[in-house]
């Protein structure tokens, strides 16, 4: 058997062109363009190209996109006055802090400096706790992504065991809490959990968000089982000439892809659906912001 492909490029376009229609009707209805604003500190290439990619895809779903790059020895006291600029400046509905910021700065303190209605990385710990109270928030935006696929995928998740594998504030822990929300049977495994293969084995739902790569089996995964990778790890690869690499997620996925009923690739899985989130959570907070109908399908 091999398993479907989740098409998270495909999948990604779909949120995307219904950001853009939404984006659209506020133009049109209420003469409201929303804004996303994302800052930048230091040089980090990685982060050049999240920041440079986000703008552009902000800027193709009809949005506004303001970009506020700083120097890498930017004062923390300088970062927080911008950002409680932004957190006063009706055009910008969503804020996003580039992570990792530079060693002389206090991430949780910058982070949760941002109004928690125009957290669209859902990382202050106010939206934290309403995600774990099973309220209203903003979602971390690839947890996000994963239940939106693991939804259109399955339809109810409702009674199903979950594994997530990977505990971080960004992805494990949030996507435990979303999956629970679903009613399914949630187990959370890190690097000290006993038995891994036979933790992984009992899954119908097998998130990997451990940042190793290919490290889950196929002779971990229950026949049938969904597979969502998360990871995205840079490996070496002769085959395709000296010095060259390629992207690969947690999950060994030739191995997986003959066992499981469902599974995402790396690349064209997981990553694309967290931009096209980041676009649905600053549209959702526009609307929010606005006292206007949230877009439907684009947040939990
Ligand atoms: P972290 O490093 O913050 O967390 C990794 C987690 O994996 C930890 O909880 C750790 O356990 C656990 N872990 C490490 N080794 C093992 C092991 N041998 N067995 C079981 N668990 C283990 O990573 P992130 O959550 O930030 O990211 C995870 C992966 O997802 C990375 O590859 C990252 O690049 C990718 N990523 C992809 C995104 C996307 O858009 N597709 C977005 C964000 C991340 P412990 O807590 O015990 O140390």
């Amino acid at each position: 058997m091999s398993a479907e492909i989740i098409d998270g490029k495909a999948f990604a376009a779909k949120v995307r062109a219904k950001v853009a229609s939404h984006v659209a009707r506020l133009k049109a209805d209420h003469d409201i363009q929303p804004g996303l604003a994302v800052v930048l500190v230091g040089e980090d290439p990685a982060s050049q190209v999240y920041v440079r990619s986000k703008g552009k895809m902000t800027v193709e779903v009809g949005m506004n996109s303001y970009e506020h790059k700083l120097a890498a020895d930017t004062p923390e006291a300088d970062v927080l006055a911008l950002i409680e600029r932004l957190n006063n400046d009706a055009d910008v509905h969503g804020i996003l802090v580039q992570l990792p910021l530079p060693d002389h700065m206090n991430e949780d303190l910058v982070v949760n400096a941002v109004d928690p209605a125009k957290d669209v990385d859902g990382f202050s710990i106010s939206n934290v706790g309403l995600l774990a109270t099973g309220q209203k928030t903003m979602v971390p935006c690839t947890p996000l992504g994963c239940l939106m696929m693991l939804r259109e995928h399955h339809g109810s998740l409702s009674g199903l065991d979950a594994v997530v594998i990977g505990r971080s504030n960004i992805v494990g822990k949030p996507m435990a809490a979303l999956l629970l929300g679903d009613s399914c049977t949630v187990t959370i495994a890190h690097s000290r959990t006993k038995d891994l293969p036979d933790v992984v084995r009992r899954a119908d739902i097998v998130v990997a968000a451990v940042g190793r790569a290919e490290m889950v089996l196929g002779d971990w995964i229950k026949p049938g089982a969904t597979v969502i990778d998360v990871g995205i790890n840079r490996i070496d690869a002769p085959e395709r000439g000296e010095g060259k690499t390629r992207l690969v997620g947690d999950v060994d996925f030739d191995s997986a892809v003959d066992v499981a009923g469902a599974i995402t690739p790396v690349p064209g899985g997981v990553g694309p659906m967290t931009i096209a989130c980041l676009l649905a959570n600053t549209v959702t907070a526009c609307s929010r912001a606005n006292g206007l109908k949230e877009p439907e399908g684009l947040t939990v």
